[in-house]
């Protein structure tokens, strides 16, 4: 039910849990978190992100960038394995949503067909392998094939995506579910609402409806699911 975001020149771990910590109002089961350096870090838990918290004890956190996650169950019971973030069958890149796929039966069933086989009852990992089999079929970029699989997708989202080899760009998108950016110098941070930025910068963007946000530390790029730039517009939060 929250998602989090970090791109920039600080440690990503501490940030992102402490904004899904923020989120913890808005109601959730489970709590996971992705991290790039040198590959993909995925850890997920059910219950608390205290329980997140703990299971992650010893375990490598480094990395710049990563994206947090609290799920209110939709599609699959609340358990470890329905936890987000999902990854990509050939392990490249990790999702994280908030929201429902409403027509992800249909194309769980075209990749079934496909050999693609899934590890969790959630919605969110067929939209994760439908971006890869759209992204392997088209030898496109994950942003190009985000595009094309949004465009096919019907119900709503805020998903942020990160992958294996590129550890500086979260790729974002929404339709239904908010979608917050903070301005920082040299970082950027993503959020369901400004509680978990407001601390860090006031200057923010709220992402609109089919728009694709890539952010990277010292870069904003928003474009609409036509791959048309889009001019970001810069709100001020108010001091409180
Ligand atoms: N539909 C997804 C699931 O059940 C996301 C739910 C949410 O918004 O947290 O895993």
């Amino acid at each position: 039910c929250g998602i989090v975001g970090y791109t920039g020149h600080r440690q990503a771990y501490p940030i992102v849990v402490k904004g899904l910590k923020r989120l913890e109002y808005r109601g959730y089961d489970s709590a996971g978190i992705a991290l790039v350096h040198d590959g993909l870090h995925v850890y997920k838990k059910q219950g608390k992100v205290s329980n997140l918290e703990e299971a992650v004890l010893g375990k490598n956190l480094d990395g710049h960038i990563g994206i947090g996650h609290t799920r209110w169950a939709t599609h699959g019971e609340p358990s470890d394995r329905n936890a987000h973030p999902h990854t990509s069958q050939n392990g490249e890149f990790a999702i994280i949503h908030n929201g429902i796929i409403e027509n992800y039966a249909s194309i769980k069933a075209e990749l079934t067909t496909k050999g693609y086989s899934f590890k969790s009852d959630t919605d969110t990992e067929v939209l994760v392998n439908f971006i890869q089999d759209i992204k392997i079929n088209n030898a496109c970029t994950l942003e190009e094939a985000l595009r094309i699989a949004l465009r096919r997708v019907v119900g709503a989202y805020c998903i942020l995506l990160v992958a294996k080899d590129d550890p500086e760009t979260i790729i974002a998108a929404r339709k239904g579910s908010p979608l917050v950016i903070g301005i920082g110098k040299g970082e950027h941070f993503l959020a369901s609402d400004a509680s978990p930025i407001i601390e860090y910068t006031k200057e923010v963007v709220y992402v609109n409806d089919y728009e694709i946000a890539i952010v990277r530390p010292d870069e904003l790029i928003l474009k609409n699911l036509g791959n048309e730039k889009q001019t970001p517009f810069i709100t001020k939060l108010d001091m409180e």
